[in-house]
């Protein structure tokens, strides 16, 4: 398989270096391509500044029609395309088609906007009426990471697109083929010669776009030290930057929490996509021993099977990095009460990265298995005697994506998501992605700037609002308007 650029309404080659795409099922490469290099970052650039003063000119409900037919595309060619998300990545066929339809509940915000944003107007003083009007910012770039490669940038596509915006995006080299797919499909939608490019690369053509003086705001979605330095160079080039950045998310276990639910969801919020999320639950909290509840969560991630119900790891040195997190771990005093290190591979996937449910009980604080972002299905046990002691220990993570709560009980459900230094709280769900037109964005590491990357607190990132006051009426002269 191939994943050329789409520069200018055509699929064309890089002109940087040769790259392979391995698939984690079964460990062998699937695909190739070639990097863009900063020729074609200037060319897409030119071609897409071209295209913006036609695109940014056409109504909104003009826009809107194209973007109807590239989901009408997505949602005909689905399992295609999942099965792309799935062999790049490893998810489970179910979590690609999952996420891309996640990503296309983002592309119905973005259509109702026609509708729903308005705007305003009012007669601010006699005969003088002020009105904001939404403007787009020109040409627009979007860096994403490997553990969503459809859902992710769907976060963004459509609505900066929606909004007037001409749009460059860079996928991960991890999983570049599904973008494909997505041009593809905005080109049968018939989107316009260089409104939307796709830039495959790595380091070297992110910090082009970075650099690159046309390019107005820069989104990314990737871990945290990454996520830091775009932000800064970015910002630095006087781009306007969202950056979001990796997790390490709380889940607090009470007494009174109902087995059924804490035990499903939070073994589907540690184990599923792998637990490649960055919205999976990674810490355990439970306050005055639970034991029942985590008996259920033991039980829950018992039966997922790999290859079945859980996919593949995304590289060989990943699944390497966690078997070490793990024995490390076990090394400092914590018990394995379920080690995914024995769980052997799919039969027929042998050559895969595959890693089992791992739970690690009497993790110490301020340890690497409570602190660092481990990023697979591996859930720590922290072990607290009460509430002040559980929220502190949340408190002090530097992250602040998601925490969750397990609780019959509304105060204490009140209580964390007063407390909890996070930007997505749940209250018995394990996974706290909030659904459209709710937006989606975390606090303190996990994201830099202002914002948040969906719904109608992405607005204003991918527009300016022009204030209009106007007057047509020489009679009412006597206000201090006039
Ligand atoms: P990553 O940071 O390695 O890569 C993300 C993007 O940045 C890729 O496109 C990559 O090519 C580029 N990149 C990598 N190193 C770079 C560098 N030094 N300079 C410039 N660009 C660079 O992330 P990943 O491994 O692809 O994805 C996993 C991470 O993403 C996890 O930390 C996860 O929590 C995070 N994530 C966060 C969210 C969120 O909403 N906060 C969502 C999904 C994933």
């Amino acid at each position: 398989m191939q994943a050329p650029q789409f520069i200018g309404g055509e699929f064309v080659s890089g002109h940087g270096q040769k790259h392979e795409v391995t698939s984690p099922w079964f460990g062998e490469v699937v695909g190739e391509f070639h990097y863009a290099n900063n020729l074609d970052l200037d060319l897409a650039i030119e071609k897409a500044e071209a295209a913006f003063p036609d695109w940014s000119r056409m109504p909104m409900k003009e826009r809107a029609q194209i973007l109807f037919r590239f989901r009408e595309i997505l949602m005909r060619d689905i399992q295609e395309i999942s099965h792309c998300i799935s062999l790049e990545n490893g998810k489970m066929l179910a979590e690609s088609r999952a996420g891309l339809m996640k990503g296309i509940e983002v592309l119905e915000y973005a259509l109702s906007l026609q509708n729903a944003d308005q705007g305003g107007k009012m007669e601010v003083s006699r005969g003088v009426f002020c009105e904001y009007r939404r403007e787009a910012l020109g040409v627009v770039a979007s860096i994403t990471p490997f553990n969503f490669p459809a859902m992710v940038p769907m976060w963004t596509i459509p609505i900066a697109l929606a909004l007037g915006n001409c749009f460059v995006w860079k996928p991960s080299e991890k999983t570049p083929l599904t973008s494909f797919y997505l041009a593809k499909a905005l080109q049968e939608a018939g989107i316009p010669k260089g409104v939307f490019t796709v830039l495959q690369g790595g380091v070297q053509i992110v910090e082009g776009i970075l650099a690159h003086p046309k390019i107005k705001a820069v989104s990314f979605v990737g871990s945290t030290s990454v996520a830091k330095l775009v932000f800064e160079k970015g910002s630095q080039m006087h781009k306007r930057v969202l950056a979001l950045g990796g997790a390490k998310n709380h889940i607090f276990l009470m007494p009174d929490a109902d087995l059924g639910l804490a035990g499903k969801g939070i073994a589907d919020s540690f184990t599923g996509c792998a637990g490649q999320r960055c919205m999976a639950a990674s810490v355990l909290l439970p306050v005055a021993n639970p034991q029942e509840q985590i008996q259920a969560i033991i039980a829950e991630a018992q039966k997922v099977k790999l290859g079945e119900s859980m996919g593949a790891l995304i590289s060989r040195e990943q699944v390497q990095f966690l078997k070490n997190a793990i024995s490390q771990a076990e090394s400092e005093g914590a018990k394995i009460l379920l080690d995914g290190r024995k769980t052997p591979p799919p039969a027929g996937y042998e050559g895969g990265f595959w890693l089992g449910p791992t739970i690690i009980d009497q993790v110490k604080p301020g340890s690497m298995a409570a602190t660092r972002e481990l990023f697979g299905p591996v859930l720590s046990i922290v072990r607290t005697q009460s509430m002040k002691e559980a929220i502190s220990i949340e408190n002090e993570n530097l992250y602040g994506n998601a925490a969750s709560v397990f609780t019959n009980n509304g105060a204490v459900a009140e209580f964390i998501a007063q407390n909890a230094k996070a930007g997505m709280i749940g209250v018995n769900v394990g996974v706290p992605v909030p659904r459209e037109p709710f937006s989606f964005g975390g606090i303190q590491e996990s994201k830099f700037g202002h914002g948040d990357i969906t719904g109608e607190n992405s607005l204003n990132f991918w527009s300016d609002l022009k204030k209009v006051t106007t007057k047509w009426q020489s009679a009412n002269d006597a206000t201090w308007m006039s």
